[in-house]
C-alpha cells in the first residue's frame, strides 16, 4: 500500500496501490475505485466481475522520468434482461482519459499543443527533450485526430473571408476560408475553382458575409452559391487595382512621358552647388507663380491677388502678363557667347577652368568672373563621368507612377523636375493621378456616398476601364465601405499557413494544414 499522501496526487476515480520507480520511468499500479460498473448500452448498475485486465496509459513525465499508469480495470457481465450487451469494460474517469486512449488526457492537451505550435519533426524534438514519448507520427495523428473533433462541433459561421494562397509560387493555387468574426481559418480548398468555391458556399447557407479580392472568380461563387450574403471587396485590394490602373495609364503614356523628359536640358545631378541653389529657388518661384497664375485665371483682379499672396504689385502683374520662369538668371547668360569657344577648347583637351577663364578674359574680353568658368567645367565633368547614356534614359513606368503620386514635399529636386515636366506634357496623367488618391482617399475614409461623382469622372479619363470594373462591381465595392469586414486578417492567416507549411517539410497535406492553424495555439 502506498503513502496515505499518494492518494491526493491520484486521478480522479482511481486508486494507486503501488509506485514503482525505476532507472528511467516511473509505473504506477492503480485500479478503478468504484465497486461497480455501469452498463453503457442500458445505464444499469453492475457488480458481477467477469474478468480483468491491465490498461497501460502513458502520463506526463516526473522527476526526469517518464509516467505509465498500469491500471487494473474490470468486465463486467450486464445483469439487466434484455440488455444486448452482456459484457462491458469499465471505464476510467472522463478527466482521465477516454475509451481505448493510450495516452492520459492532460498528456495528450500537451502533445496536441506542441503538434499544433512545432508541427510534426521539431515537436517531435522538443517532446524528446521533455520526456514526452511520443513519435512525430503520433504528433500529427494527435493534430489531425483534435482537429476533426473540432470541425464537428463548431459554431455557425456568418462572416467568412475567402483568399486564394499558393501551395507552390506561381504553379499550384489553394483556397483560404477564413472565420472573420472568431478570426480563424475554417477550412482550406485544394484549388481556387469558382466551382469548388460554390460547392463549399452552397453547404454553408447560414454564411451572411463573404469578404473577397476583385479577381471575379469568387464574386461569380459568391453570387450563385450565396445570393443570401452580402459581397464585400477587399479595401487593400480596392486600393492595389487602383493603383496598378495608374500604372497602366503610365504605361500606355511611355511614348509622350519620353519625348517630355528627353527635352530635359537640367539634370539637377549635373548642376553645381550655386545653381542647385538657383534652381531650388525656382521651384519654389515657380510654385508660388501657379498660384498667381491661376488665380488670374479665374479672373481675380491684380489687386486682390497682391492681397490674397503677399506678393508684391509689380511681381504680380508681371507674372499675369506672362513674366517669370527663368531658371537660370544672368550668369549663364554671360557665358553664352562663349560656350562654342568652351567647348571647343575642351574637346582640345585643355580641361582647367583657371586657365580658361584667363584666356577667355584676355582674348575675348569675358567680363564675368572666375567662379562662373570653374562651375561650368564642372558640370562638364559630371556630365561626361555620368555618361549620356544615363542621362537620356527615364525611369521605369513603375517608378514614375511612384513618382507621380508622392507628396511633392517628399520628392528630391530632380524628382520634383522630372514630375513637373510630365505632368505638364501629359495631363491627362494628372487628373488620373487625381482621380486614383480621390478613390484611395473614399475607400480610407469609408465614404460610400462619393462613389457615384467619382465613377462619373473616371468614365472620361484615362482610368476609364477601371472605373467600368468598378461599377460591375458597385455593390461590393459600396459594401467595402460600409461593412466593417476586410481580408487584412485572411492575408494574416495565409502568412501563418505557409510558416505551418515549411515546418511540416513534405507532410503538408491539406487536411494536416486544415488542423494546425484552425487549432488553438
Ligand atoms: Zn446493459
Amino acid at each position: 500500500m502506498v503513502h496515505g499522501s499518494f492518494r491526493s496526487l491520484s486521478p480522479a476515480g482511481l486508486l494507486i496501490d503501488d509506485v514503482v520507480i525505476e532507472r528511467d520511468r516511473i509505473l504506477i499500479i492503480a485500479r478503478c475505485r468504484a465497486a461497480a460498473g455501469e452498463c453503457p448500452d442500458c445505464g444499469e448498475r453492475s457488480r458481477r466481475v467477469h474478468s480483468s485486465y491491465e490498461r497501460r496509459l502513458l502520463d506526463l513525465p516526473s522527476h526526469g522520468r517518464t509516467v505509465q499508469l498500469r491500471v487494473a480495470v474490470r468486465r463486467f457481465r450486464c445483469a439487466m434482461p434484455g440488455c444486448p450487451r452482456r459484457i462491458f469494460v469499465e471505464r476510467l474517469h472522463e478527466t482521465v482519459a477516454g475509451k481505448s486512449a493510450r495516452r492520459t488526457l492532460r498528456l495528450d492537451a500537451i502533445v496536441h499543443h506542441l503538434g499544433v505550435a512545432l508541427g510534426g519533426r521539431p515537436a517531435a524534438s522538443l517532446a524528446r527533450r521533455l520526456m514526452l514519448p511520443v513519435s512525430k507520427d503520433t504528433l500529427l495523428r494527435v493534430v489531425r485526430r483534435h482537429a476533426s473533433r473540432a470541425s464537428r462541433d463548431r459554431s455557425p459561421l456568418h462572416v467568412i473571408g475567402i483568399d486564394d494562397w499558393a501551395w507552390k509560387r506561381g504553379q499550384r493555387y489553394g483556397s483560404i476560408i477564413c472565420d472573420l468574426e472568431r478570426r480563424r481559418i475554417v477550412d482550406l480548398l485544394p484549388d481556387r475553382e469558382p466551382a469548388t468555391v460554390e460547392a463549399w458556399l452552397s453547404c454553408h447557407p447560414e454564411v451572411r458575409v463573404i469578404s473577397r479580392d476583385r479577381g471575379g472568380g469568387y464574386g461569380q461563387a459568391a453570387t450563385r452559391a450565396a445570393p443570401q450574403a452580402v459581397q464585400v471587396a477587399d479595401r487593400w485590394h480596392l486600393m492595389e487595382n487602383a493603383s496598378a490602373a495608374f500604372l497602366e495609364a503610365v504605361r500606355r503614356s511611355m511614348r509622350l512621358i519620353r519625348m517630355a523628359l528627353g527635352n530635359i536640358t537640367i539634370d539637377p545631378a549635373l548642376l553645381t552647388h550655386a545653381e542647385r541653389l538657383q534652381h531650388d529657388g525656382y521651384l519654389r518661384r515657380e510654385e508660388a507663380y501657379g498660384i498667381i497664375r491661376a488665380l488670374a485665371k479665374t479672373g481675380t483682379p491684380i489687386k486682390e491677388i497682391v492681397r490674397r499672396t503677399g506678393r508684391s504689385r509689380k511681381l504680380v502683374r508681371d507674372i499675369v502678363r506672362g513674366g517669370g520662369g527663368d531658371v537660370f538668371r544672368c550668369r549663364s547668360n554671360l557665358l553664352e557667347p562663349h560656350l562654342a569657344w568652351l567647348d571647343a577648347e575642351w574637346s582640345a583637351g585643355c580641361r582647367n577652368g583657371a586657365e580658361l577663364w584667363r584666356r577667355l578674359h584676355k582674348t575675348a574680353g569675358f567680363r564675368g568672373s572666375l567662379c562662373v568658368v570653374a562651375e561650368w567645367t564642372t558640370r562638364r565633368r559630371r556630365a561626361e563621368s555620368a555618361g549620356s547614356e544615363r542621362l537620356r534614359k527615364p525611369p521605369p513606368a513603375r517608378a514614375l507612377s511612384r513618382l507621380l503620386s508622392s507628396e511633392r514635399d517628399h520628392l528630391t529636386k530632380g524628382d520634383a523636375i522630372t514630375v513637373a515636366r510630365i505632368e505638364r506634357a501629359v495631363p491627362v496623367l494628372v487628373s488620373a493621378r487625381d482621380l486614383v488618391e480621390r478613390f484611395h482617399g473614399m475607400v480610407r475614409d469609408r465614404d460610400p456616398h462619393a462613389l457615384p461623382a467619382w465613377i462619373a469622372d473616371a468614365a472620361g479619363s484615362v482610368l476609364a476601364s477601371f472605373g467600368k470594373g468598378i461599377v460591375t462591381d458597385r455593390a461590393a465595392v459600396a459594401a467595402a465601405m460600409t461593412q466593417p469586414w476586410s481580408n487584412g486578417q485572411t492575408e494574416g492567416q495565409i502568412t501563418k499557413l505557409k510558416l505551418v507549411k515549411r515546418q511540416m517539410y513534405g507532410r503538408a497535406k491539406l487536411d494536416l494544414l486544415r488542423a494546425r492553424p484552425g487549432a488553438p495555439t
